[in-house]
């Protein structure tokens, strides 16, 4: 059903196939492993109506470049020898491939085969739903402890910290480690510890009373015990013109965006540490910074804080607040700002806006009671056990003081090892 092809058969398997796809993967890449499964498994339902082909990027070049691929794993959907619909990249969920899939049907025979495939149920010991360094910590304790584990993640394993530009206060590295690397470093030993992930899934239910995690639409995984380590999301503002301009202007992640500010200028907004330490990584690239804060003074940590002012592309204003985006007419961002001890109103016309103020945890899942703090944390005992019987928490998404790579692990490491004398019990 799925064949693998080089460049030269392209142009005929173009012709000879009225509804074709084509994957193009490259070795070492952690989205074509998770995307290979999933290809798989509709190549099967789907393989009568449309050709499923896939094509080694690095042994096939000069056609990856002529179709201007230029990431892994890239999904192209043809009709009638013509690219159609969107092109998929990176973390590809099942859920859009299926939506490809089908506009390329008649909605009719789509209808048909999506009703022929039939929902799968899955077993597991140990179900982790989140793969960022709390999850993958107690994901590798588990496995070595010989505990069937299943990590569920709807993005690709790393959470936060692949977005992060340097990680340097992780134990075990002499030097700075790219926060993507370090990602990668902790899913290859979850992997080879015998951890089994589930990643870029659509989770569509979660039953933390009867351990019963949905993903995909149509696999149910039963689990003896589940940990939470979903983390942690960035709050936004709320005000005017945010939602808008989010990712035409308005970004919350300096690590995947500052690079295309360079020569530019640039508003943050917000005083704690992560606006502080990002404004230090911006600085490499944009040429004025300002950075907008609500309170008379920054609340970072003191380093950070004195490199922030003595950076002369810095200048902070204390005691102001954003109440709107909006776009001048030659594409920039204005950011209206609110002076609070004088209530005065001005406009900063800016090349582009970063939001850091602060974080909100992932438990818009949870749809059974449990305890947690009053902003929304889970609260969990010196076990990181839940208030729901078999349900733990780490990471990120606990109530908690402090938030870092090092706490989320230490929270998956107590979790995995209680976790692990309640099965053998
Ligand atoms: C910009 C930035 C820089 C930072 N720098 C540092 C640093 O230098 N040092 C340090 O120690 N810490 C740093 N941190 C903090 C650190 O990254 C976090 O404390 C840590 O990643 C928390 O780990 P976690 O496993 O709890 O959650 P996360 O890293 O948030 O991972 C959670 C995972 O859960 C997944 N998920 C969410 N919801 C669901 C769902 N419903 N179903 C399935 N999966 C789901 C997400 O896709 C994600 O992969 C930084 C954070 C940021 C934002």
């Amino acid at each position: 059903m799925l064949t693998e092809i080089n460049q030269q058969d392209f142009e005929k398997e173009l012709q000879s196939h009225e509804n074709l796809v084509l994957d193009f993967y490259s070795t070492e890449c952690p989205p074509c492993e998770a995307l290979a499964p999933k290809f798989d498994s509709l190549a099967e339902f789907y393989g009568k109506d449309i050709r499923f082909v896939k094509m080694f990027r690095q042994g096939n070049r000069e056609l990856a470049e002529k179709l201007g691929v230029k990431s892994s794993p890239t999904l192209i959907f043809y009709k009638n020898g013509k690219e159609t619909g969107d092109r998929l990249i990176g973390g590809i969920k099942k859920g859009d491939i299926v939506k490809n899939l089908d506009s390329l049907l008649p909605a009719e025979q789509a209808e048909k085969i999506r009703s022929a495939i039939k929902p799968v149920v899955t077993h597991t010991e140990a179900l982790v739903l989140g793969a960022g360094p709390g999850g993958m910590a107690a994901g590798i304790y588990l496995a070595q402890a010989k505990i069937d584990t299943l990590l569920v993640d709807q993005g690709l394993p790393g959470g936060q910290v692949t977005t992060t530009h340097q990680v340097s206060n992780y134990p075990g590295f002499v030097d700075p480690q790219k926060g993507y690397m370090l990602s990668h470093f902790m899913a290859e030993q979850a992997k080879a510890a015998g951890v089994k992930f589930k990643v870029a899934v659509d989770v569509n239910k979660v039953d933390l009373a009867n351990k019963e995690v949905v993903v995909d639409g149509y696999e149910t995984i039963k689990a003896k015990k589940i940990i939470i380590s979903t983390g942690a999301s960035p709050r936004y503002l709320n005000i005017p013109g945010e939602k808008e301009f989010y990712g035409k202007g308005i970004s919350y992640c300096a690590t995947c965006d500052a690079k295309y500010y360079h020569d530019k200028d640039v508003v943050i907004i917000g005083g704690g540490n992560t606006a502080v330490e990002e404004s230090e990584f911006i600085s490499k690239f944009a040429s004025k910074i300002t950075m907008i804060q609500q309170l008379p003074q920054l609340t970072a940590n003191k380093t950070a804080q004195e490199k922030c002012f003595a950076d002369p592309k810095i200048n902070v204003l204390l005691e102001h607040e954003p109440r709107g985006f909006y776009k001048t007419d030659d594409d920039k961002m204005m950011v209206k700002v609110e002076n609070l001890k004088t209530g005065e109103t001005t406009d900063i016309v800016t090349d582009g806006v970063f939001v850091f103020v602060g974080m909100k945890p992932n438990t818009d899942f949870v749809n059974e009671p449990m305890d947690t703090d009053d902003w929304g944390y889970i609260k969990v005992d010196d076990e990181m056990r839940t208030s729901i019987p078999g349900v733990y928490a780490v990471g990120d998404v606990i109530s908690k003081k402090y938030r870092q790579i090092t706490t989320a692990v230490g929270d998956g490491t107590i979790a995995s090892i209680a976790c692990t004398r309640e099965i053998e019990k």
